[in-house]
Parts: C-alpha cells; structure tokens; sequence
C-alpha cells in the first residue's frame, strides 16, 4: 500500500475568531504523503488496490496539463511499481510544466491529444484505441473520481470523526468525488460545505447524488473567481494575506478558493457563535509552481 503520513489539526487564531466566536480548524491533510497528497491518496488508495488485486500493472488516467490527479497518479504508480500512462489534454508544449516534467521523471507515459478529441475520452471507440496502442490498463477517470474513490474518502471522513469535535466540515469540490465521499462517510449531524472550484458548477449536485443519499450538505458557487484554475485580484490578495497572517500555505487553484470563501462567510455571521468549523486542506499544493506563487 502506498505509504501514509499522520497530519495535524490546527487551529486558526486570530482577532476575527474571537469577534465571532467561531472555531477553525485546519486538517492538514497536505501533509499525508511527500507527492500523493490529500485527497488524491484518498481517491487512489482502493483503486490501486484493486488495480494490483485483478494483476493489473498498468494504471491509465486522464488530465489536464497542471492536474493535480496526474501528478498524483504518477507518484503513486512509481511507488507501488506499476507502470503509468497519462493522457493529458491540449497538444504538447515544450518545455514541459514542471506537473507533467514531474509525471514523467516518475516514469509516467504522457500522451497528448487534440482537445477536440480528448473530449470523447469516455466513448468506446478512443478506449478501443487506447488499448490497441498500450495494451490492457486499469482506468482511473479524469479527476480520479468512481466509486472506490469514494470509498476511499469515506474512510477517511470515518477517521476524522473520531478525531475532532466539530460542527461544520468544509472543502473545495471539483469533480465531486471527494465531498461524496466526506458526506457519506461523516456524522451526519454535521453539515457539509462544499466550494466548487469551476464555473457553471450546477451539474454537481446530481453528480454527488450518483454516490450518496444523504442531505447534509450545501455548495457554496460564488468563490469559483472566473472558472476552473482561473483567479482575480480579490483572490490573489486573500491568499497572499491568508498566508502572511496565519503561516500555512493555500494553492490558488482548490484550497485557496475554499479558504477565501470561508472567511467571506465567516465575516458575512454564516456561522453561529460558538461554531466549530473542520477545515480539509486538500492539498494541491504542487499546483503553486504553475502560477509562480
Ligand atoms: C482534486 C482536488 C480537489 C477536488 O477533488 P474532487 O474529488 O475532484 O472534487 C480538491 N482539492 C485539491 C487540492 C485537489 O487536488
């Protein structure tokens, strides 16, 4: 199994706690692994265990140039000696990034393909192709997100609740696999706050309804600051003073948002007076390197 790093639980102190009485708790889930981290050991771990159950030594996955979930997928194949491919979005451009230069020095085969094309990535015909020209693979979808992901991160959630004592967990959402698997796998006297990180995000809601039937929760639109990956001003600036007053660091494509959306609430008396909030830091953190933070 893939090596795995107890992480801490901090909280956040400063004058504006104190104003509303809210507690905020970092679960610095970043720290779970030097290269696998977050929510994408969680994501992973039951579908590379199942991946070596059925022999399987090749993992394919799909991505976009500075995914995460690529970055992820090749550590992880390296270190359980399985061979990797990824299939990365949008022609090839050189120098590569430094994810992708990562992806590839972790022995990960990265094939590009025309966005056109990689649009129909979940048709049989392109798997089809892919198998004529790799061989059998064990498939990861893009995102990293079907069931054993959610099984992974429901394990997780069921850790956490023996862990702290809180009232709200919240965390950035993407695919949705994540958050799906947090609601199904914690207290569900507990409210979950989900923070799409994309535009146009409404689709979520039925897709986190695919993996579990519980109500719990509520997403938050309104921090997605232009799109996937995009950011403004007001972002860039939040996550600059977030990280000068409070010393931990935040990346501008998940973590930063979700953050900045959480103290917008906490400021806008979202929170009851006496609140705990369980914060997941989700990770990411790799993602800085394209953004030259
Ligand atoms: C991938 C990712 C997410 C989103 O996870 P989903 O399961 O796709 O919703 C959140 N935070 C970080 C840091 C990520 O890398």
């Amino acid at each position: 199994m893939l090596k795995y790093c107890k992480t801490a639980v901090t909280e956040l102190k400063g004058q504006i706690f104190e104003q509303k009485r809210v507690r905020f708790v970092v679960k610095r889930e970043d720290q779970n692994h030097p290269s696998v981290s977050g929510n994408k050991w969680w994501k992973l771990k039951y579908n590379l265990e199942e991946a070596i159950k059925n022999n399987q030594n090749t993992i394919l996955t799909f991505g976009g140039a500075y995914s995460n979930h690529i970055y992820a997928t090749a550590a992880a194949a390296r270190e359980l000696g399985l061979r990797s491919i990824g299939i990365i979005r949008g022609e090839e451009t050189l120098p590569l990034n430094e994810t992708l230069k990562f992806a590839r020095a972790h022995g990960m085969e990265l094939h590009h393909v025309a966005r056109a094309f990689y649009r129909t990535k979940t048709s049989q015909p392109f798997l089809d192709e892919l198998r004529k020209e790799f061989g059998d693979f064990y498939l990861i979808p893009e995102g990293g997100t079907n069931e054993l992901a959610v099984k992974g991160c429901a394990e997780f959630a069921r850790l956490l609740n023996q862990e702290a004592q809180v009232d709200y967990l919240c965390l950035a959402v993407g695919t949705g696999g994540t958050i799906a698997g947090m609601i199904e796998g914690f207290d569900r006297s507990k409210k979950i706050l989900g923070f799409p990180v994309l535009k146009g995000a409404a689709f979520l809601e039925a897709e986190i309804k695919r993996f579990t039937t519980k109500r719990n929760w509520e997403l938050l639109y309104d921090y997605h600051a232009g799109g996937y990956a995009k950011t403004n001003s007001a972002l860039i600036k939040f996550i600059g003073e977030f990280e000068e007053n409070y010393k931990l660091p935040l990346d501008p494509v998940y973590t930063g948002k979700m953050m900045w959306g959480m103290f917008d609430l906490l400021q806008n008396g979202y929170f009851p007076p006496g609140s705990t909030v369980l914060v997941l830091h989700t990770g990411g953190l790799q993602g800085r390197l394209g953004f030259n933070f």
